[in-house]
């Protein structure tokens, strides 16, 4: 749990508390009530755990208490009148660990499960340069640069997705009619997990993300950027899809502070921010959650489109579209940090 989560908790439950290192010391609250020599405990013999993205562990030497910061917070209602808010408040920290506490989970799977496709894979689809593409308005270099290909059996346009190491991991084939991407837009080669990777992570350099939704639209917001020569202050990069998923978060919150949400211009995606501070995180759909989880633990913005522009593609290939991405919004910067007041 964060520091100044606990802290809220403490403050609320009206404990006294002094911090040492990554712990708290607290005058125990079950003292009138548990276990304790005295009615008020004035040795500080309540442990409380800082650790970030781990349920908060608590111990008292006076009661013997031990169990989570909302198992204590829970005892104590037995015998205080508790706010149910400061109970969530409590109690949403333990649940909170699958947005917060999966950074090292993931690493270990990543490392565990990144197969690495063999580069010769790629290559009978990269050799010739994809006319669709060209006519697109892309150039030669960056086709070149982002190894744009062209797979002719299945029509598509193939986007190889590798990881901040340069390996192969995967590569996705764009529709490129109508018709096809109604059907289905995006084929995964080499039954390619894409939730788990973020296009164009390996040409990352900035510490702001960008973050976009198709490959199109990475490719053309990073030419933008790099004729700007903003290559080192922002990365770009797609997620595939319209749905950001939760490992692809993960990854945003732990290689950067800054998110910039750079999604197309429909209604798919749109979250309403302030309602979203209302709701407790378990009413929350999953993509609500993981959108929260962005804001709470990034410096979360949301570029703002012109009148009639569809997506940063359409967008970058007529203006350079950097203007919008530095002067894009910060998301809920008024909204209450932890959804109770
Ligand atoms: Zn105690």
């Amino acid at each position: 749990m964060e520091e100044r989560r606990i802290i809220q908790v403490l403050d609320a439950i009206g404990a006294e508390y002094k911090k040492v290192g990554q712990r708290f010391f607290v005058n125990c609250k079950l003292a009138p009530y548990e276990g304790h020599a005295t009615k008020t405990d004035e040795n500080a013999s309540l442990v409380v755990h800082i650790q970030e993205g781990k349920p908060c562990g608590v111990h008292c030497f006076g009661c013997k208490f031990s169990g989570t910061l909302y198992k204590y917070v829970k005892k104590l209602s037995e015998y205080e009148d508790i706010n149910k808010n400061i109970l969530e408040l409590a109690k949403e920290n333990v649940t909170q660990q699958s947005i917060v506490g999966m950074d090292l989970e993931i690493e270990k799977k990543e490392s565990a499960v990144d197969v690495i496709i063999p580069e010769k894979k790629i290559k009978r689809y990269t050799e010739k340069l994809p006319i669709y593409v060209k006519r697109r308005g892309f150039t030669d270099e960056d086709m070149i640069e982002w190894e744009i290909g062209f797979d002719e059996g299945r029509q598509r346009v193939v986007f190889p997705v590798r990881n901040r190491a340069m390996q192969l991991v995967g590569a996705i084939g764009r529709a490129i009619t109508r018709r096809m991407a109604a059907q289905r837009k995006y084929y995964n080669y080499w039954r390619f997990a894409k939730s788990r990777y973020l296009y164009g992570a390996h040409k990352s350099n900035g510490f702001k993300w960008v973050v976009v939704e198709g490959c199109f639209d990475c490719v053309r917001v990073w030419g933008q950027l790099k004729q700007c020569d903003l290559l080192n202050e922002y990365s770009v990069v797609a997620i595939m899809g319209s749905d950001i998923s939760e490992e692809q978060a993960e990854k945003l919150i732990t290689w950067g502070n800054e998110v910039i949400l750079f999604q197309d211009n429909d209604d798919a995606g749109k979250i309403d921010w302030d309602s979203l501070a209302e709701k407790p995180t378990y009413k929350m759909t999953k993509f609500e959650y993981i959108m929260e989880g962005l804001r709470r633990r990034t410096i979360l913005r949301e570029v703002k489109y012109p009148e009639g522009v569809g997506d940063p593609d359409e967008w970058g290939k007529c203006s350079d579209v950097t203007r919008a991405i530095k002067g894009a919004e910060l998301v809920g910067m008024d909204l209450p940090k932890f959804g109770v007041r």
